[in-house]
């Protein structure tokens, strides 16, 4: 029988993991199927077990947190995030879950400042959101040794409220009151808002007044972001959310069959759907 891996979010129209995935079992020649349903807050508990029964599959906005809260077996990963993207169901039938944002983005956060002559390792950052993404960001640079990160929010208490859950070891974080505080020397700025899914989005930040090596958009388009050409305009390096895409979901297979699938067929089939 073919296993079947499911998306669970709302709305999930518009993702390119069915193609992503679709490419990496084709690759790994595994009988596996993948396909997104959108799910409410009250469906997502029964969507994941059924999902889960010889298969498993992926959370997204708005359930990753939900999520977290209905496995059997969170892995640490999503214990230190209250985080799940990705889970499946153990041979005892129990409900099992990772974050595998969090390696996804410190693959592709790794490369980037590799390319730029740097390294995550002991580095000056600058976090702008405090939602799932702006958490695997925090604890991924925690866990990579990264030095100091300022985290700017919209909304302040949560940017509080998430670095008191987050109980970073590493780490030195602190929360600014406004975007201009942001004035510091950094290695690496990353926009883990929402801001840049829609086109009519302003720049999550403006660049040209800071002083930083890189720039990393946890936001993803076929052709970059509005943010990382006005990075690129500004002689930063600069990354999109895509190969932190790509990464995350290559270790969710990982977590699925045991064998990771080549980055580049991934690749090339999420641009092809994003460009759809
Ligand atoms: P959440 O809904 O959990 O958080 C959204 C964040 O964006 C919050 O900090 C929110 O601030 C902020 N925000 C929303 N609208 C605005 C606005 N108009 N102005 C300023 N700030 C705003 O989403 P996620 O953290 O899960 O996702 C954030 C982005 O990261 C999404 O675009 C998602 O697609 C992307 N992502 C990419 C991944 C990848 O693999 N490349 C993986 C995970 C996420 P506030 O707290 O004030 O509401």
């Amino acid at each position: 029988m073919r296993a079947r891996y499911a998306l669970l979010g709302r709305p999930v129209g518009h993702s390119p993991a069915p193609a992503m995935y679709g490419a990496a079992f084709k690759a790994l020649q595994v009988e596996a199927d993948y396909a997104a349903t959108s799910v409410t807050d009250l469906e997502l508990s029964d969507a994941m077990r059924r999902s889960a029964d010889g298969g498993g599959g992926n959370i997204t906005l708005p359930h990753k947190r939900r999520a977290a809260a209905l496995l059997d077996v969170p892995t640490p990963s999503v214990g230190r995030s209250g985080a799940c993207n990705c889970f499946w169901g153990a041979r005892d039938g129990s409900l099992v879950g990772d974050n595998t944002d969090i390696g996804g983005f410190l693959r592709s956060a790794r490369r980037l400042l590799k390319d730029a002559g740097t390294r995550l390792e002991g580095s000056r950052t600058l976090v702008l959101g405090a939602g799932g993404a702006a958490r695997a960001v925090l604890i991924g640079l925690d866990e990579a040794g990264a030095s100091a990160a300022e985290v700017f929010n919209r909304t302040r208490l949560g940017a509080e409220g998430m670095l008191d859950e987050l109980k970073l070891e590493v780490l030195q974080a602190r929360v600014l009151g406004d975007a201009g505080e942001a004035a510091g020397r950094y290695d690496l700025v990353i926009n883990a808002t929402s801001l840049g899914l829609r086109a009519s989005d302003p720049l999550p930040l403006d660049l040209s007044r800071l002083e930083t090596t890189a720039a990393f958009d946890c936001v993803y388009g076929r052709e970059g972001t509005a943010w990382t050409r006005h990075a690129r305009a500004s002689g930063l390096a600069a990354s999109d959310g895509l190969e932190m895409l790509v990464e995350q979901a290559r270790i969710s297979v990982l977590n699925w069959f045991g064998v990771e699938p080549p980055a580049g067929p991934m690749r090339q089939a999420a641009l092809a759907a994003l460009g759809g």
